[in-house]
């Protein structure tokens, strides 16, 4: 158990008066906050968020917000009277500016007072990592794709029979490719590494969403680097790529990968490799900081690790506030997952890829349906399931239960497939 300065427990009077500032309104800072509440702690709880909106979902921003299936309200994670009902003071179009941990103070823009906190939380998640200056000034038809703000901005830019470039062979940028195709926009993705999906899954994978892509009309070109973006004013015109080709676009997206928001902890003399570095419990450097979710790196299996997905942001926040309340039974050890909605395919990712020798093929029960399965040193270590959920709740189970599973039971489960 996990001694935190000065602990208390529910129902104990030492929590009248506390108060956790949480920095981050996005899915960890509203788990955690949450949570906390769950957990009976009943001192104040101020959740400051950057952005103007209550806590919402991002995965639909890329998916069923671009085509328009879903609107904004079906995009928040809770209708904002919960926060209220929960006693949780929600500050919207907020930010920290600047901490004080001598003081123990987070400032505020706007002009408002400084705020006192016991402890502190980090959710702050990251950035859209932008193209080099190098690459490409700043254009208003060339956007990145982390929030709301930017989903609306280019789902009011998409038109059919435009032209959309999206630079990077991501996730964001294939779903993205996606929306486009079924809004009836050309597309072109350019992708620097030899490959699509270079950074998270393995080569077949990758081969079955270049062929998706490609069945669907997106025109595809992996290892295509970026010289250049070239336009007049404030709008990009074409983009030029190493080889000297040249690509015409009306708008293009960037989904170059993420940059963990570590500015405000950096400056605050917080420990950050690539992230808010926090040990088992959540903790900082300063043991009256916690961080959790995208911004955060911690150790898993042995190796510095930060996971970006809604799973993590969840389970690792609802974590936090168990440390932070000293009622968190063993460190943090999460089982991830993962998905990802392109055209009629789910992906359904489980486990954690890092470091595999092998890839097993296990076809599924469906047509177009099939696992990849990864092991390292001959023992399963994730799957990739591709429209083949029973793979994905196999996988989830024996990684969950922590077995030792090897290539033949894997070539099993597709004989278990047909029956
Ligand atoms: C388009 C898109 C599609 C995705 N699809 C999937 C998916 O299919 N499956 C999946 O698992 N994951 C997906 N993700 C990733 C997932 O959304 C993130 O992992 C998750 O949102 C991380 O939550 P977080 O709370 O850590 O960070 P965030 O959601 O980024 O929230 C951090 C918040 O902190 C705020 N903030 C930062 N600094 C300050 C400050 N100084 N003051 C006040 N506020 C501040 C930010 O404005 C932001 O609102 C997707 C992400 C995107 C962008």
């Amino acid at each position: 158990m996990v001694t935190s300065p000065q602990s208390a427990r529910p129902g104990d009077d030492s929590w009248r008066g506390k108060t956790v500032v949480i920095i981050g309104a996005g899915q960890a800072g509203a788990s955690a906050a949450l949570r906390l509440r769950r957990q009976g702690f009943d001192g104040e709880i101020i959740l400051v968020g950057e952005e103007p909106s209550a806590p919402y979902q991002r995965p639909p921003l890329s998916k069923k917000y671009l085509t328009g299936e879903i609107g904004e309200t079906q995009l928040l994670l809770k209708s904002e009277s919960v926060f209220g009902e929960q006693s949780i003071q929600l500050l919207t179009g907020c930010r920290v500016t600047g901490i004080d941990r001598a003081a123990r103070l987070v400032y505020l823009s706007g002009g408002r007072p400084p705020l006192k906190y016991w402890r502190l939380v980090f959710a702050t998640g990251g950035k859209a990592r932008p193209l080099p200056e190098s690459v490409a000034e700043s254009f208003d038809n060339v956007m990145t794709f982390r929030s709301l703000e930017d989903a609306r901005k280019i789902r009011a830019s998409l038109q059919p029979g435009m032209h959309m470039l999206v630079i990077g062979g991501g996730y964001i940028g294939l779903e993205t490719a996606a929306t486009g195709r079924k809004l009836g926009v050309d597309v072109t993705l350019v992708e620097s590494a030899d490959r699509i999906l270079r950074r998270v899954s393995c080569e077949a994978t990758a081969d079955y969403f270049r062929d998706l892509h490609l069945r669907n009309g997106v025109r595809i070109l992996e290892g295509a680097a970026l010289r250049g973006i070239e336009g007049e004013g404030r709008q990009a015109r074409l983009a030029r790529l190493d080889d000297g080709s040249e690509i015409v676009f009306d708008l293009a997206v960037v989904g170059i990968g993420l940059m963990p928001d570590t500015e405000l902890a950096e400056a605050a003399g917080i420990d950050c490799a690539s992230g808010i570095v926090v040990d088992g419990y959540e903790r900082t450097s300063d043991p009256f900081i916690f961080a959790a979710g995208d911004c955060a790196v911690f150790d898993y299996r042995g190796a510095p690790t930060r996971l970006e997905s809604v799973q993590n942001a969840i389970e690792q926040a609802e974590h936090l506030a168990d440390s932070l309340l000293d009622m968190a039974p063993s460190p943090y050890s999460p089982h991830p997952w993962f998905w990802s909605d392109q055209y009629d395919v789910k992906l359904q990712i489980a486990g954690f890829n890092r470091g595999y020798s092998q890839v097993v093929q296990v076809p599924g029960a469906r047509a177009g349906s099939v696992s990849n399965w990864y092991l390292r040193g001959g023992r399963m270590i994730a799957v990739d399931a591709i429209n083949d959920p029973r793979a994905f709740m196999q996988a989830k189970r024996w990684l969950g239960n922590g077995e030792d599973v090897r290539e033949e039971q894997i070539i099993g489960i597709a004989g278990a497939a047909a029956v």
